[in-house]
């Protein structure tokens, strides 16, 4: 899954941009309003973390402009500023969860985990497509039972399949979830990674669709 990282301090965006890499979410940054207010494909990113005193700007307004364009993900508000106040203005505005800094890294994963299980609808984290199971906190899979050892990359493509199950995914899609924008995003890369996990869930599992994608079939 991919996060937007909306943070001006860039000791903190750093470290936590590595704490959240080590947990396996690829992470944009955006150090200033005016860089997240014209994020390229804020339509493909999982999750949006918000600090609010930016250099160029207050957070809220840039949370009130997103939500008046309808973008839907899931907003969780990072700050300093922890007043009652500041939390009702920044929920009223639009965002889905209020941290104040500082927090443990612990507690900000296990809320954007709740906000992405939330938004998908779904109380329970583990996913299970004709017995194959995913278990996204505990990092688990197990095929009918019998467990399947994946990197994470391969772990990252699975829950992303499993997620979207049924529905064509274009291998843009794919790399736009697993990559950060940085990254150097190669459409062969999908192919590898397909592959791999073919052989270890069973081919059968994932259809190529010849010019459009794959499918993880339900
Ligand atoms: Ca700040």
């Amino acid at each position: 899954m991919r996060v937007l990282l909306v943070e001006d301090d860039p000791e903190l965006g750093r470290r936590l941009g590595d704490r959240l890499r080590t947990a396996d979410y690829a992470v944009d940054l955006a150090a200033t309003a005016q860089e997240a207010r014209h994020w390229p494909d804020l339509d493909k990113v999982a999750a949006i973390i918000l600090d609010l005193g930016l250099p160029d700007g207050n957070g809220i307004e840039l949370l009130r402009e997103w939500r008046a364009q309808r973008v839907g993900c899931p907003i969780l508000i990072l700050t300093a500023r922890g007043s009652w106040q500041d939390k009702v203005e920044g929920l009223n505005a639009g965002a889905d969860d209020f941290v104040v800094k500082p927090v443990r890294f612990e507690e900000l994963q296990a809320r954007l985990n709740a906000l992405s299980r939330r938004h998908l609808g779904k109380r329970h984290s583990t996913l299970e497509v004709n017995g194959l199971r995913l278990d996204p906190v505990g990092r688990a899979v197990d095929n009918r039972g019998e467990p399947v050892a994946l990197s994470r990359k391969e772990f990252g493509l699975l829950h992303l399949f499993m997620r979207r199950a049924g529905q064509v995914l274009a291998q843009g899609d794919i790399l736009e979830d697993l990559y950060d924008m940085e990254a150097e995003r190669e459409l062969n890369t999908v192919e590898v990674l397909v592959g791999r996990l073919r052989r270890k869930i069973g081919r059968e599992r994932i259809t190529t669709l010849r010019g459009m994608g794959y499918r993880f079939e339900k």
